[in-house]
């Protein structure tokens, strides 16, 4: 049996600038391309799920691409570890390389696998592919991590500019996979249970003149300028080296801000991992939500008689996506105006965002609840009338995702502003004092 390198790819779905496929093409045997369909996390996800068919089309134009090379790409549909177990049955392996991948079930899982790989002599190695900064690269000069977004992404950028802007080519060394005389496995969607998705993830846009006219447009939802980078930073199919690289390129740094936002909240999760069911600031866990579940079964829906937060419902409903701005309201609107435990909103985001990524998600949606890092005081609560002054103006957002706004049969609304503003104060009053 020839003995090979496996690269396992996760969350680093491309053949090009990926660190650990890099390593691995150089390491000395060649590399078997692998990726698991882990019926763990696929089993609770709906058969139409749009970020599967994503995913799925992704390796399928990667395995193409490998298999124009000589070599293929092994895809299995099971429980990680089974997975491994059918590998090594089949495979003398050597080393087994990935990319880090932090969030909590994924440790777990890296665990799992290399206590299986390493009594049998096979190395497992891990690179830092998906940030820029990680873990503890940036913390205050006393060691302790940073809460306050500000001189965190102070300190991100500084060190950013002193480091050699590193790649890792691992396109130029295809040569070094496995060459396979014929395609390896690779299961259908319809083997898997899945069908293909009508939602697409849109193209993205990192333009110089995106990135430059970015600070100007970024909160207008109707304008529609932004880069769309979430999915694609989320699932690997950018490398975020060149994007922050491009985005350092241009004069105005408020697009290069948002990256760094990204990174804030991912080393949140790492530091304080509680904070993916817990908020950061635990007496806010003492606040008597509501919960009302036919007001939540409104807001999910988009009709809860506001037309800006109606909007971004039925924009996330219909296709996986809601501009920031538009975010922040709704997220507002579930918390303090219907007092709604955030974790609801964030559970519903989670299942609808094409860009979900849990430290992004669990760390804005404690921000606009006011339990998180770096928040606004819970008594700043936005108005989800003047905010359509302010973001859409011309109405223009509203008009395209509720086109029923001003027919009689639009609901009224679910709740009227000034006593759901007083009832909050209350009730957040007591909680947190
Ligand atoms: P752009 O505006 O073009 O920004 C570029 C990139 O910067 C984004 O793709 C993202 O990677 C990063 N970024 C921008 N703003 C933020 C931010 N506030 N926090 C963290 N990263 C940011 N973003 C996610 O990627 N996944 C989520 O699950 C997610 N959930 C959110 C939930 C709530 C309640 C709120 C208020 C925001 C959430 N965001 C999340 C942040 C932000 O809304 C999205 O990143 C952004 O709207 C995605 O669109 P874009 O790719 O066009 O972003």
């Amino acid at each position: 049996m020839q003995e090979v390198t496996i690269f396992w790819f996760r969350r680093d779905l491309r053949l090009t600038d990926n660190c650990g496929f890099h390593n691995a093409l150089l390491s000395e045997s060649p590399v078997l391309p692998f990726f698991v369909f882990d019926t763990e996390i696929l089993n609770t996800l709906p058969q139409n799920d749009a970020r599967v068919t994503f995913i799925y089309k992704t390796l399928s134009e990667m395995r193409r691409e490998l298999i124009s090379h000589g070599s293929s790409l092994l895809a299995l549909h099971d429980k990680p570890l089974q997975a491994f177990k059918k590998l090594l049955s089949k495979y003398k392996i050597k080393a087994v390389y990935t990319n880090h991948d932090y969030e909590s079930y994924a440790r777990e899982r890296d665990k799992k696998i290399n206590d299986y790989l390493k009594p049998q002599g096979i190395e497992f190695q891990s690179f830092k592919d998906q940030v820029i900064h990680e873990r503890n690269e940036i913390v205050k000069d006393d060691g302790r991590p940073y809460v306050v977004y500000t001189p965190f992404s102070r300190k991100w950028l500084t060190r950013y500019q002193e480091e050699e802007n590193r790649s890792f080519p691992s396109e130029q060394f295809l040569e070094n996979c496995l060459k396979t005389a014929t395609p390896l496995p690779f299961p259908s969607l319809e083997e898997m249970g899945f069908v293909q998705s009508s939602v697409k993830v849109p193209d993205r846009d990192v333009s110089p003149k995106l990135i430059q006219a970015y600070e100007a447009t970024r909160n207008f939802p109707a304008k529609d300028r932004t880069s769309r980078l979430g999915p694609h930073l989320r699932f690997g199919t950018v490398s975020v080296r060149k994007m922050v690289s491009k985005a350092s390129n241009e004069e105005n740094n408020t697009f290069l801000k948002e990256l760094v936002w990204r990174e804030f909240f991912m080393q949140i999760l790492w530091h304080f991992p509680h904070t993916e069911h817990s908020s950061f600031k635990p007496r806010y866990d003492r606040i008597q939500w509501r919960n009302d579940e036919q007001d939540f079964r409104r807001w999910c829906e988009g009709t809860t008689g506001y037309p800006l937060v109606d909007a971004g419902m039925r924009q996330l409903n219909e296709t996986g996506f809601m501009h920031n701005r538009v975010r922040m309201l709704v997220g507002s609107f579930l918390c303090k105006h219907l007092l709604i435990d955030w974790r609801w909103g964030e559970a519903y985001f989670a299942e609808k965002l094409l860009d979900y990524e849990m430290a992004s998600n669990v760390g804005n949606w404690q921000w606009v609840a006011g339990c998180g890092v770096d928040a606004a005081p819970y008594f700043r609560i936005f108005n989800p009338t003047t905010q359509i002054q302010k973001f859409d103006k011309d109405l223009q957002y509203i008009k395209r995702w509720v086109p029923d706004f001003q027919e009689l049969t639009y609901p009224t609304p679910i709740v009227d502003h000034k006593f759901a503003r007083e009832r909050c104060l209350r009730v957040y009053k007591e909680a947190v004092g």
